[in-house]
Parts: C-alpha cells; sequence; structure tokens
C-alpha cells in the first residue's frame, strides 16, 4: 500500500476533530494503528492533531516503524506509552482527545487519565476508525482479492490430500499449513473441520475424530494476506449423500445466492439477512439459521457492517462483507456456504473462486 494512503487517512481523521469537538485522536489498536499509519507492531499508539500525526512505540519496533510508518513523526519511548503520549498532550496544548473506550483497557484509560494536565479531557469516540475502514480502496480490495484467492487454492491442495481416515485436526493443519505456503502470513481465525453431527456446531473446533464415511464435513477457513482476512466455509461429502443432506444443501444454496443478489450500494444490512432468512424459511428451515447472514472483513475478521437482521447500516460499493447462511440440526448435522463477496454499485464482485457444489469425495 503506497504511503499516501495513510497520509490520507491520517488527513480525514485530523479533517474531522472539528466536527467531532475534538483537539485530538489517540488511537491504541492494532488494526486501526496500522490502517492509520501502516505500522504492524504490537505495541503503538497514534496522536492525530490538526497539524501532525505522532506515532508512540518502544525500541523493539524503533527500525520497524521508521520503514513502516515514514510519514509519521515517531516518538520511541523507553517505558510504557502512556505517559510520553500525556506528555505530548501537555506539550501540545490539546484539549479534547478523543479516544476508542472499547478498545482500551480500563488499566491505560486510568493511567493515562491520571497523567492529564488539568485542561484536558478524553472523550469517547469508539467506532470512528471502523466506519473509515468500511469501504476498502482499490488497493486494500486487492489484498482481500489475493487473500481470498490464497484461501481457495489452500482448501484446493488440501482437499487433494484428504483420505479415508484424516483426522478433522490433521484436516485443519493441513489446511492451515497450504495457507502459508501459498503466500498467508497465518490463519485469520482458527479454522473449522467439524464432522458427521458435529458439524451443527456453527463453530467447532477440530477434533481427532477421523473423518467418517457417509458423513458432512464443514471447513471454514481463512487467511490473512498482506494484513487482510480471506472467509470462505464449503461442505463436503465423503460418499453419496442421501436425499435430506440433498435437500438441505440445495435449501442453504438458494438462501445463499439469494442474499448474494440482494448484495447492491444503497441496500441495508438487513435487507440482505432477510433475502436468506426468507428463503430458509420457505423451506421450513427458519428456526435452524441461528446467526447472522455474514458481517465485514479487512484487517479484522469481523468487522463492521454486521450482515444481521438489525443491522441498518446501508451498503456502499467498496464494502467487503460475507455471504453465510447456515442451517444447523442437532443430532444432524449442519450446513453452511460462506463467500467473500465486495459490493458494487450494480451488486457485488464475488470473490471466492471455489465451486459451490456438494464436494462429494
Ligand atoms: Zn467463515
Ligand atoms: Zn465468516
Amino acid at each position: 500500500m503506497a504511503g499516501s494512503e495513510f497520509d490520507d487517512r491520517r488527513g480525514a481523521v485530523a479533517g474531522g476533530l472539528a466536527e467531532r469537538k475534538l483537539d485530538a485522536f489517540l488511537a491504541a489498536f492494532s488494526p486501526n494503528l496500522r490502517y492509520l499509519t501502516g505500522f504492524t507492531g504490537s505495541n503503538g499508539n497514534l496522536l492525530v492533531t490538526p497539524e501532525k500525526s505522532i506515532l508512540f512505540t518502544d525500541p523493539r519496533y524503533a527500525i520497524q516503524a521508521h520503514s513502516e510508518s515514514a510519514g509519521c513523526r515517531i516518538k520511541i519511548a523507553k517505558g510504557p506509552l502512556t505517559p510520553e503520549v500525556a506528555g505530548a498532550i501537555a506539550r501540545l496544548g490539546v484539549k479534547r482527545v478523543g479516544y476508542e473506550p472499547a478498545r482500551m483497557t480500563c488499566d491505560l484509560y486510568e493511567s493515562l487519565k491520571s497523567r492529564l494536565p488539568m485542561r484536558a479531557s478524553l472523550q469517547p469516540a469508539g467506532g470512528w476508525i471502523e466506519e473509515l475502514r468500511m469501504v476498502k480502496s482499490p488497493a486494500e480490495a486487492e489484498c482481500i482479492r489475493r487473500s481470498v484467492r490464497t484461501n481457495s487454492r489452500a482448501f484446493e491442495w488440501a482437499v487433494a490430500r484428504l483420505g479415508p481416515g484424516t483426522k478433522e485436526q490433521d484436516f485443519a493443519a493441513e489446511l492451515e499449513y497450504g495457507m502459508r505456503r501459498l503466500g498467508a502470513e497465518r490463519p485469520a481465525f482458527e479454522t473449522i473441520v467439524a464432522g458427521g453431527v458435529r458439524s451443527a456446531l456453527p463453530h467447532a473446533q477440530p477434533s481427532a475424530a477421523p473423518l467418517k464415511q457417509g458423513g458432512l464435513v464443514v471447513v471454514d477457513m481463512g487467511a490473512f494476506e498482506r494484513g487482510y482476512a480471506s472467509d470462505m466455509t464449503r461442505m463436503l461429502f465423503l460418499g453419496s449423500p442421501g436425499a435430506k443432506v440433498k435437500r438441505v444443501y440445495k435449501a442453504v444454496l438458494e438462501a445463499q445466492l439469494a442474499a448474494i443478489d440482494a448484495v447492491r450500494a444503497g441496500v441495508a444490512a438487513a435487507r440482505v439477512d432477510r433475502a436468506a432468512r426468507a428463503t430458509l424459511e420457505g423451506h421450513g428451515l427458519g428456526r435452524a439459521f441461528v446467526h447472522s447472514t455474514g458481517h465485514g472483513l479487512g484487517l479484522e475478521i469481523h468487522e463492521p457492517p454486521r450482515i444481521g437482521k438489525r443491522d441498518k447500516t446501508r451498503l456502499k460499493a467498496g464494502m467487503a462483507i460475507t455471504i453465510e447462511p447456515g442451517v444447523y440440526i442437532e443430532g444432524w448435522g449442519g450446513i453452511r456456504i460462506e463467500d467473500t463477496v465486495l459490493v458494487t454499485e450494480s451488486g457485488c464482485e464475488i470473490l471466492t473462486p471455489t465451486s459451490k457444489e456438494l464436494l462429494c469425495i
């Protein structure tokens, strides 16, 4: 990502301070720091004022901060960052400092507050950077495209190695190994591989159980590549599926396609959720669909908007979201199908290239 893109993002924050009645904004949450500066270290604070941005970190990240965040003033703190940040707030004479309540521990908040000069105060400004992050730039969309491609290639690579009796854990390990070999930094979340009745657990952890003939297998996997997430769920069947598997699979696929069809700039997220939900209700499976239809993704695997019943966010071109309806039946199993898509003015671009036919092996 070009350095100027980070400058522009910090410029947008600096330019938005006045309307939020703030003199400065403090970012301490890693994905937001990365978004605003390019800095990928685990310990950092960024103070944005109308005139300048200062990135605070510790000596472990000195070299890295200078190369990743060239557009910022960089301050290397010898000890904890908070006293340095408070010192800068005092020196710059800023009064109202926006901070991210959901992203800061009470400890850190108290420590910062106790060090501020009398006239300075902390003002909640949560969700601001997350809102900016919702619409991806062309460079970010390209990172997501790449992450999605790698993820799908890793799936194909690992499926080709799947043999009778493979354990869930081993298959998950192969999927993650494949991702890394193909260019990902790491999995975006703990890979889900669950066979048989365990596929009814939407967030099952891979177990030591071997994948059994005649059973459904849910695979939910995602990669981080160049910092950006991908997310995909596919179903496998070992053997030839019976009538119920085929019927439920068809219903979930229909719901997924209906939701994808509803995606377009200007449409409320809840309407996309409604499209999936209504389809499953039509098949008598409404109550078995126990989660939202999808979520935004980018520097985090789950970020706004939420594609759920109550989310009124209007989709915008450039948002990256997942579409993943599922049906979960206790004692039988579960079926979910998930793609990553990019919202466009007239619809969406389905980024996930993997076939959505039930993969029987
Ligand atoms: Zn997923
Ligand atoms: Zn997902």
